[in-house]
């Protein structure tokens, strides 16, 4: 059996985002949720692998509320053979370090065995792209990120990612995590026949601090080591500034006082052109 593990979260729609600015997090109770879009690209390559090999076996794993259920029968809807909820109040407001561990310590606990971890690789509500590398390095295993196309052969996975200009093809040993590319691997649509299926046995498996074993005073909250101090829109300062003179100087006087705006705008370092139209 080739055992594949998925982490997915329920974010919130992205049009409905209350925020609580005294607790920092987000009032998700008050918004409708959905999978994020990085999970489910995640997901889908989980289902890809198994389209290839019959002996595929997909676990997905949620840390969240109660309503992140949805998402998990989303899943098994999708094609995924094991849904699992870690929810508890006291899970409630970790930040990514403990996401990190508390998902560790269940696939440690409960399913050691696997072959392949797939996350998305960044969160479409927080966006910090730490889950998969920290939980990679909670378990020990070896990971790669922005994937966008997976071989498997011989204990070990082939991917290709997109760097720069480049296309690069790794190789890692297996049991890895991967995070996957957020333009790869297009999410397919729910069948009606897998939503009768996902909702034939109400078989989510729910998990709360107790049974993963967390000790009596964990309180993710308080334990997170980082916080989030303040969220604002920035605010935006537009000013118009007319310059005057003769072309070479107004030009000039462009680069002197906003060169590096310019050359940020156009990707070039305006110097090193400089130096080059000088040889
Ligand atoms: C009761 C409860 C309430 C929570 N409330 C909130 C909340 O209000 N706001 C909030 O942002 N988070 C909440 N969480 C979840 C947790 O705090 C976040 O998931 C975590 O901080 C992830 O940060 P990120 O989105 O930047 O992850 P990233 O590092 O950007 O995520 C990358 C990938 O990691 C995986 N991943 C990330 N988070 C999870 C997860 N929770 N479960 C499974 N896979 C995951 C996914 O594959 C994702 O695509 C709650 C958790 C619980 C138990």
């Amino acid at each position: 059996m080739f055992k594949i593990i998925v982490c997915i979260k329920q974010v919130p729609m992205v049009s409905e985002l209350p925020w609580d600015s005294k607790t920092g997090t987000l009032k998700r109770e008050l918004a409708q949720g959905m999978m994020d879009p990085a999970s489910r690209r995640a997901l889908e390559a989980a289902l890809q692998i198994k389209e290839d090999r019959d002996d595929t076996h997909i676990t997905v794993i949620s840390m969240g509320p109660a309503m992140a259920r949805e998402i998990l029968y989303e899943a098994k809807a999708l094609g995924a053979d094991t849904g699992v909820l870690l929810s508890d109040r006291r899970m409630a407001g970790a930040d990514t370090f403990l996401t990190s561990f508390i998902l560790a310590e269940y696939i440690k606990k409960e399913c050691p065995d696997f072959d392949l971890l797939l996350c998305g690789s960044q969160t479409s509500d927080s966006e910090t792209a730490q889950v998969g590398p920290q939980l990679a390095g909670e378990l020990l295993i070896p990971a790669m990120g922005y994937v966008q196309s997976i071989e498997l052969a011989n204990g070990m996975v082939r991917v290709q990612r997109h760097v720069d200009d480049f296309m690069e093809v790794l190789e890692m040993d297996l049991p890895g995590l991967l995070t996957i590319d957020q333009a790869a691997f297009g999410p397919r649509y729910v069948a009606l026949e897998g939503i009768e299926r996902a909702f034939q046995t109400d078989d989510i498996c729910v998990v709360n601090a107790e049974d993963l074993g967390l000790d009596k005073n964990f309180n993710a909250l308080k334990d997170s080591p980082t916080r989030i101090i303040d969220v604002y829109s920035p605010a935006t300062r537009k000013e118009n500034l007319v310059l005057k003179g003769a072309v070479k100087k107004v030009v000039g006087q462009l680069f002197d006082d906003y060169g590096k705006i310019i050359s940020g705008a156009m990707g070039k370092d305006l110097k090193t052109h400089e130096h080059e139209g000088a040889k």
